[in-house]
């Protein structure tokens, strides 16, 4: 019988709920127990594919080709079940399927409404697809309090009494602030999220409260008694020096526990939270430390690159180092010498990125790179950005560029039109939809046997994570391969070029694809792991 776990948020948004499901996910597995999560979004874009990186952090792709909110991958990190399309809906998605279907005629005649219909639309999304799992965790996006929220709450408070006694639980996340000029925790702010909640009909099991100092019995016995929750369901929850102790942090006061209680469980296995202490003493205590500059676009903004920044973390895991980012905007290049920034660096990634500003400042940092023997781990517009630059400096195509800049002479990388998906053709123009119509999701290629790729990986076919609209041009492998540059991964019809390495380079590897995404603590992404054990060697040298 599948249990499902209710998670809303109180008070202000960014209190870590997202990050406290995904700990809760990892404390259930640890005792033994299945699980699946899943996000509810009350926004009104269909995905999140479309929005900036400013305005949303990064876009998690998921192996079937879903463009997913950010903390999905805070849920693949912890537990390593892999997200799948049927974890993250939005109400864009909702009202859209139901307009669809009004349009066809399937409501025969019959008013549409938010209740039954669109709640009906969530409760059956927040149940589909649960394979049987013990504990599907769901967290709603956004804050009690919100218009947008309010089908989500009602759907979810309707399925408290649809499904079996015992099988649902609401645990609401709250911020108790503290107050410097009086020297005070405040607990009013939780005391009215609760109140909203339970107007709506939703009376939480346990409350997990954010605070920033300890929170005193006395406090946790006032919000118990305020907001009608066992005393010992309040959870304090202060903040956590890395986001992989969070897990034991919620052990240790009790969140596990208490969820377990309020579906009557009593004979709950003791969790083994061996994985967790591992990777706790390797985070606390390294080693050594590499310094990792990445050249991107959005550096003001780390949750535009979460899975990026934490892969690197997970890589100097697997070396047992501190990796130090530096969080380089390549635009500066563009005024300033990039040598000087460069230098310092053990290793130089370039990410994920689109469109033509700082692009320039990235192909330099790639050409350094590639002259002074710098690691160099180019992940999707990175290795096109490379490729560009060994297009220009070595083969001698002045004009090298990426039709996504706009027409150019030669298109080392292009638009790309026709490509295989499941044995079947996608086809795409310059003027197709925005959203959800890149190439997305897993792919697999083809290792060239004994290439360094092959090496790290250890395996000739891989399956990796896809999201880009354009791919560099088969026509100029011959020509940039003649100058020492090796298209190392392929895909397996043999069109789409999904690697390039240096073999005469100590580590220069481009991959279209997005390798951070499928990264975890406790099994560290061998691309990841590699570079940096490279960033070491270089750190050793310089
Ligand atoms: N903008 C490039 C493309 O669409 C790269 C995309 C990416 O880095 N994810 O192909």
């Amino acid at each position: 019988m599948t249990r499902y776990i209710f998670v809303t948020g109180g008070v202000v948004s960014s209190l870590g709920k997202g990050l406290m499901a995904a700990s809760l996910g990892a404390l259930l597995q640890a005792r033994g127990y299945s699980v699946r999560l899943r996000k509810l979004d009350p926004y009104l874009n269909v995905d999140p594919g479309t929005m900036s990186p400013y305005q949303h952090g990064e876009v998690y792709v998921t192996d079937d080709g879903a463009e997913t909110d950010l903390d999905l991958g805070h849920y693949e990190r912890f537990t390593g079940v892999a997200s799948r399309k049927s974890d993250n809906v939005t109400s864009g998605r909702i009202y859209s399927d139901i307009l669809s279907r009004e349009r066809r005629g399937e409501f025969l005649g019959g008013t549409v409404q938010v209740i039954p219909h669109v709640t009906d639309a969530i409760k059956i999304f927040a149940t589909a697809d649960a394979d049987g799992v013990d504990f599907v965790i769901c967290e709603i996006g956004g804050t009690v309090g919100d218009i947008e929220s309010l089908p989500f709450l009602e759907a979810i408070r309707q399925l408290g009494n649809e499904l079996p006694r015992f099988s649902a639980c609401y645990i609401h996340v709250t911020l108790v602030p503290f107050i410097a000029a009086a020297g005070e925790l405040k607990t009013k702010p939780t005391q009215h999220s609760v109140k909203e909640l339970r107007g709506i009909g939703i009376q939480p099991d346990v409350l997990v409260c954010r605070a920033e100092q300890p929170l005193p019995e006395s406090e946790c016995a006032k919000i118990a008694l305020f907001c009608n929750v066992r005393k010992e369901a309040v959870i304090p929850a202060l903040d956590a020096s890395s986001i992989y102790d969070v897990p034991l942090q919620y052990h240790a006061v009790g969140l596990d526990k208490q969820v377990l209680e309020s579906f009557a469980i009593t004979d709950a296995p003791a969790p083994d939270l061996t994985r967790w202490n591992d990777i706790m003493a390797a985070i606390h205590h390294p080693e050594g430390e590499v310094t990792i500059g990445v050249i991107g676009k959005y550096t003001g903004l780390r949750d535009a690159y979460k899975s990026l920044s934490e892969a690197l973390v997970h890589g100097g895991i697997a070396n047992k180092v501190r990796v130090h980012v530096l969080w380089i905007d390549s635009e500066i290049f563009e005024r300033e010498d990039a040598v000087l920034h460069l230098e310092p660096l053990h290793g130089i990634l370039v990410p994920g990125g689109f469109g033509k500003r700082g692009a320039e400042g990235k192909i330099a940092a790639a050409k350094f790179a590639r002259e002074r023997g710098i690691p160099y781990f180019g992940i999707c517009f990175g290795m096109q950005m490379a490729v560009i630059e060994a297009a220009r400096n070595l083969a001698g195509y002045n004009d090298a560029s990426s039709s996504e800049f706009g027409p150019c002479n030669d298109p080392i990388v292009g638009l790309m039109t026709e490509w295989d998906k499941d044995g079947a053709k996608e086809s795409r123009a310059a003027d197709s939809d925005m959203g959800g119509t890149m190439r997305l999701g897993a792919y697999t290629a083809t290792l060239k046997p004994d290439s360094q790729v092959a090496h790290i990986y250890g395996t000739a076919d891989i399956s990796e994570r896809h999201r880009h609209r354009y791919e560099v041009n088969m026509a100029y492998r011959e020509k940039l391969e003649s100058k020492g540059m090796l298209f190392s991964g392929i895909s397996p019809d043999g069109r789409l070029p999904e690697i390039i390495e240096y073999p005469a380079h100590p580590w220069f590897i481009g991959v279209q694809y997005h390798p951070e995404l499928k990264s975890k603590p406790f099994d560290p992404h061998p691309l990841f792991a590699s570079f940096i054990t490279a960033a070491l060697r270089q750190s050793r040298l310089v």
